[in-house]
């Protein structure tokens, strides 16, 4: 029983990748996000836990499918925290991603 849901988690996973990688190439955008609400929901359903840069993919507010360069506006900060600026050009949201602490301030 266990091998059998390890597997089906398995698929689902390589699904949910192949599905967002379609997403984002996709250029009709209705399309994509059905692809993408389309592989949430089997992420959800199995309990797949999303690497980083496909989480990246949703809006943290509105949940939509946010492409980089074409529904999210990427920027990154001005001050010495490395840190990158996502916007969701949908809902307007923006939250920022710190890539890198202030490292030896003192160099
Ligand atoms: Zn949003």
């Amino acid at each position: 029983m266990l091998r059998g849901k390890q597997r089906a988690k398995e698929i689902a996973r390589e699904r949910v990748d192949i599905l967002l990688d379609t997403a984002l190439h996709e250029k009709d955008q209705e399309l994509a996000d059905r692809q993408a609400v389309m592989a949430k929901r089997m992420v959800m359903r199995h309990r797949i836990k999303l690497p980083y840069d496909l989480k990246q993919l949703y809006c943290k507010h509105c949940k939509a499918f946010i492409v980089p360069g074409r529904t999210a506006r990427i920027r990154t900060g001005r001050s010495c925290t490395k840190a990158v600026r996502v916007t969701c050009l949908r809902c307007g949201h923006t939250y920022r991603k710190i890539i890198a602490r202030p490292q030896n301030k003192d160099l």
